[in-house]
């Protein structure tokens, strides 16, 4: 008998092809509406596995599904999912690394890009119809090149990151994580400082890491004051990593030049947020790897992942090795 799938992400015409292939597939369309919810929850009952993305799958909604063998994300982060729950019930979880890794990288150069040079800014003023004459000090930027790059969380994304800075902007690189990374140091003549001395020292504050419960709220007031008024945050890892109040106070008060966030506490952003009367944010729809080439193979991977598990076989991305013994 064909394992029945629950998507609760739309795949493109050939992707649900091959998962239709060999599984039977139930599409929940809008799952973050109350009506695709219950969708969602009357599906449960019958699913082997599931296949989606951004919403959270906690505990009391997978307690309604007593098959489940496996869930894909199509994401590399996996905060949505309670893993210490899933291992326990021996529920296989996958994401999509690596095939994300240079287009997310890529967004955090254009918010880089964007704020240091006021691009959004500046575009609206011509766009307004307000460019009247020759730009002055008012609205220069600041360089790019030969600025000092600081990564909070030396991964596949900060490293794409620093490769962007190093050989494309001659930026010299100083990175944090959880330990120091001597490939990564030989390759982009990086130096690994403590999460302290890089907010003082970096004129970019880049955040590429997981949010986990260790992560979440890492940059606070107390960070923020020690950055420069120079200093330019971006974020394209999690809203949550961020203190968002600590951050708005940082911007109005000018403690930091700018902010480029791909993520926010809360999304989507409302409309009435303070972030969004600042001039120094250029804030983006969490688009980090939203291009057709990687969305499309972000579903690729998320699918082969859970064909493998569906199978018995051992996923490619299995994020919780330890479910593997129990599967
Ligand atoms: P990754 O390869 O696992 O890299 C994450 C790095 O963060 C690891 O090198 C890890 O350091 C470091 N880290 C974890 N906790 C830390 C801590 N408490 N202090 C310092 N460093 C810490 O993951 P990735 O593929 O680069 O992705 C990173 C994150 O980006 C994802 O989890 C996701 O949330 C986010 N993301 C966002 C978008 C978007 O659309 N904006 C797209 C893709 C990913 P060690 O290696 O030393 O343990």
């Amino acid at each position: 008998m064909k394992k029945h799938v629950v998507l609760y992400k739309k795949l493109s015409a050939p992707l649900m092809e091959r998962l239709e292939a060999v599984a039977q597939v139930t599409l929940i369309e809008n799952p973050k509406s109350a009506e695709g919810l219950a969708r969602l929850r009357d599906a449960l009952p019958g699913a082997d596995g599931l296949l989606g993305a951004s919403i959270k799958l906690d505990a009391q909604l997978l307690d309604l599904a007593p098959k489940l063998k496996a869930v894909s994300s199509v994401s590399v982060g996996v905060d949505n999912y309670d893993i210490d729950y899933l291992t326990r019930r021996g529920i296989l979880l996958t994401n999509t690394p690596d095939v994300l890794t240079e287009t997310t990288a890529d967004t955090g150069f254009a918010l880089l890009m964007a704020t240091a040079r006021r691009v959004v800014e500046l575009a609206t003023m011509v766009r307004d119809g307000q460019w009247k004459e020759n730009i002055g000090p008012t609205h220069f930027g600041t360089d790019v090149h030969g600025k000092t790059l600081g990564i909070i969380g030396m991964g596949r994304i900060g490293e794409a990151l620093a490769q962007r800075g190093h050989f494309g902007f001659g930026m010299p690189v100083i990175y944090h994580s959880h330990s120091p990374k001597p490939a990564v140091e030989a390759r982009f003549n990086a130096q690994y400082r403590s999460l302290e001395a890089l907010l003082q020292e970096a004129d970019f504050v880049c955040l590429t890491l997981p949010l986990t419960a260790e992560t979440e709220g890492l940059i606070g007031a107390e960070q923020f004051a020690l950055m420069r008024p120079e200093t330019i945050f971006i974020n394209i890892a999690r809203g949550k990593v961020v203190d968002e109040q600590a951050m708005i106070e940082a911007l109005r008060n000018k403690q930091i030049r700018a902010a480029g966030l791909d993520v926010f506490e809360r999304e989507p952003l409302a409309a009435d947020s303070p972030l969004l009367q600042l001039d120094n944010v250029v804030a983006t729809p969490h688009m980090g790897s939203a291009t057709f080439e990687t969305r499309e193979a972000m579903a690729r991977c998320a699918v082969e992942n859970l064909l493998s598990a569906l199978a018995g076989d051992r996923p490619k991305d299995l994020v919780n090795k330890e479910a593997w013994k129990h599967a």
